[in-house]
């Protein structure tokens, strides 16, 4: 949850409510300001979307070195020099880091089993960022993800992964996919509903997956169980549910990126 940033750094703060500070070497200045101006606008999506940033501020570090992968401690984004290269290639890990915020750095896990309460919502808040910001929309996301997992080998539990699997990217496409099918199946009213409450009722707590199942059937009835258990408790890849997609998906424009590791 913590992190030290030893440094020359500039310290830019880029909107105060909250407090959003970019920290960075000045070489970086012209790289970080075309690919880091939307976090503010990335703040408002996600405090309309889960709730209040549950912090007293956001600072994104870039470092004068290169990274192998982004990653985030409490309040706290960190990216390295290559991830940072002016033409927002990277855009995604900006937005994954930051909801983390919400997802890991507020809401904890008490067991990694737990760990797709972390990576799923934050992998699932990439495609709301890219919906909301004039992107391929979340369920075109999913449409693509769930066509190329189904392609993988099916032998993954969702809501326990094993250690060597925790940061295995079918972890967060197949939780950020179990986010969409709720979606799809409470409709977006409820579904926002259900996850502004997970991170208010559990704020500064660490849950599990029997949390969040629980809740989701407080909001929307004891059905939505049958749904999340085929999703999160067997390893078969469900099929998504039909219709209930507003404005349907025009096809991609641009091939989905792949990364050898994933994000933190
Ligand atoms: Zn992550």
């Amino acid at each position: 949850l913590v992190a030290l940033q030893i440094g020359r750094y500039v310290v830019e703060r880029v909107a105060t409510a909250p407090p959003v500070d970019l920290v960075y070497p000045r070489a970086l200045e012209a790289r970080v300001h075309a690919d880091l101006a939307d976090v503010p606008r990335m703040m408002a999506v996600f405090e309309e979307a889960f709730g209040p940033y549950p912090h007293p501020a956001y600072t994104v570090v870039v470092t004068a070195d290169d990274l192998e992968i982004p990653l985030e401690a409490q309040g706290m984004g960190v990216f390295g020099a290559n991830h940072i290269d002016g033409a927002g290639s990277l855009e995604r890990l900006v937005a994954h880091e930051l909801a983390h915020q919400w997802f890991g750095n507020s809401v904890g896990v008490t067991l990694w089993r737990h760990i797709w309460l972390n990576e799923g919502f934050a992998c699932y808040a990439e495609w709301l960022w890219s919906e909301r910001s004039g992107g391929a929309s979340a369920h075109q996301k999913a449409l693509a993800h769930h066509a190329r997992l189904a392609s993988l080998p099916q032998d993954l539990l969702l809501a326990d992964p094993g250690p060597d699997d925790m940061f295995d990217d079918r972890v967060y496409k197949r939780g950020a996919l179990t986010l969409q099918a709720l979606r799809l199946t409470l409709g977006d009213g409820p579904f926002f509903t259900l996850l502004r409450e997970w991170m208010s009722r559990h704020r500064g707590r660490s849950v599990g997956t029997d949390d969040f199942v629980a809740l989701a059937e407080e909001i929307a009835g004891p059905e939505v169980r049958t749904l999340l258990h085929a999703w999160l408790f067997e390893t078969t890849l469900p099929e998504l549910p039909a219709g209930g997609a507003p404005g349907e998906p025009a096809p991609l424009t641009a091939p989905l990126s792949t990364t050898p590791r994933s994000p933190r």
